[in-house]
């Protein structure tokens, strides 16, 4: 289907770009890279009288380092982010899930900005920004905000961001050293996961010092399965330590049952793809 008619305005600024939102209020939407939101424009499922495209703001693009933390502009492509050495040296973890997020082409053209905004329950991306500890700038009217990403996933496709925001960068604190691994089950190549795991651990000596690990489509919103990494802390990084661990990671989640499998059998990945993530990890 052909999208219902709308107005376009390509905003060389955020300042501009907040202008434009405040002006059209609810008929305006941001496009980021389109990825997501041109299927749901030709589907028709959404009709805004007026696209605000975020695309010729370069102050949004990219990676810098920032101290302890490297921060990722919210426009930068994934493909960008897949191959940036600042991310591959100090936050492994998002480089590995970009790796696997959908084809060549979609990961040249949609956004890591975008696809966090879209927060949808099986995107790639939120499980590895939560357990990195992330946080999302955010600009509105009133000036900029930080909301760490714990409290930026709300709910299915609902994120703190308010409809007159714009997500700009998001800070990952270094995680310089540390083993990483995002281990993804899919039903065709290309696919949002069935239930993936995002895991980085920081091992010292065959034993786990310390650990991180996310899951993704085990709720509306992406989860820290931090029973996992308590269990895991002071532990050898062998393959019976690790599963037993592992077998934690259904806590406090409630997966969905859909076509792809019900919630028995996310259960079930959950456990064993933490335990795959986690061994990949450390390196074990
Ligand atoms: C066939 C296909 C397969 C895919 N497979 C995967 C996959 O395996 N894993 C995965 O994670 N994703 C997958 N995706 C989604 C992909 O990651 C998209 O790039 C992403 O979801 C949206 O990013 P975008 O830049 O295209 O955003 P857009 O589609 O332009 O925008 C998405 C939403 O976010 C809002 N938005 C965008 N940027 C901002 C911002 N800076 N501030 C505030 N709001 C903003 C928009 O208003 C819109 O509501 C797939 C997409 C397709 C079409």
């Amino acid at each position: 289907m052909i999208p219902a008619a709308f107005d376009y305005v390509a905003p060389t600024s955020v300042e501009d770009a907040l202008a434009a939102l405040a002006q059209h209020g609810d008929d305006a939407k941001i496009i980021a890279g389109g990825q997501s939101l041109l299927p749901v424009l030709r589907m028709r499922l959404n009709a805004p009288e007026v696209i605000v495209d975020l695309g010729r703001i370069p102050t949004l693009r990219g990676v810098r380092d920032d101290g302890d933390a490297i921060v990722i502009g919210a426009m930068t492509p994934h493909a960008v982010v897949g191959s940036d050495p600042l991310v591959a040296e100090h936050a492994a973890l998002i480089g590995k899930a970009v790796e696997h997020l959908a084809d060549a082409q979609i990961r040249h053209r949609g956004t890591f900005g975008g696809a966090l905004a879209h927060a949808d329950p099986a995107g790639d991306l939120g499980a590895p920004a939560l357990a990195l500890g992330a946080e999302f700038v955010i600009a509105g009217a009133g000036g900029t905000r930080t909301v760490p990403a714990a409290e930026f996933f709300v709910d299915l496709f609902e994120t703190a961001l308010g409809e007159d925001e714009i997500l700009t960068e998001v800070r990952v604190p270094k995680h310089t050293g540390w083993g990483a691994h995002y281990e993804k089950f899919v039903r065709v190549a290309h696919q949002w996961p069935i239930v993936a795991v995002a895991a980085a651990v920081r091992v010292e000596g065959g034993t786990i010092a310390e650990a991180r690990v996310g899951l993704t489509n085990m709720g509306n919103t992406p989860l820290r399965a931090h029973a996992v990494e308590e269990a895991l802390v002071g532990v050898a990084a062998t393959e019976e330590a690790v599963a037993a661990a592992a077998a934690k990671a259904t806590e406090g989640t409630n997966p969905p049952s859909d076509l792809n499998g019900d919630a028995d059998y996310r259960r079930h990945l959950a456990q064993v793809l933490t335990r795959r993530a986690v061994l990949t990890a450390a390196g074990a």
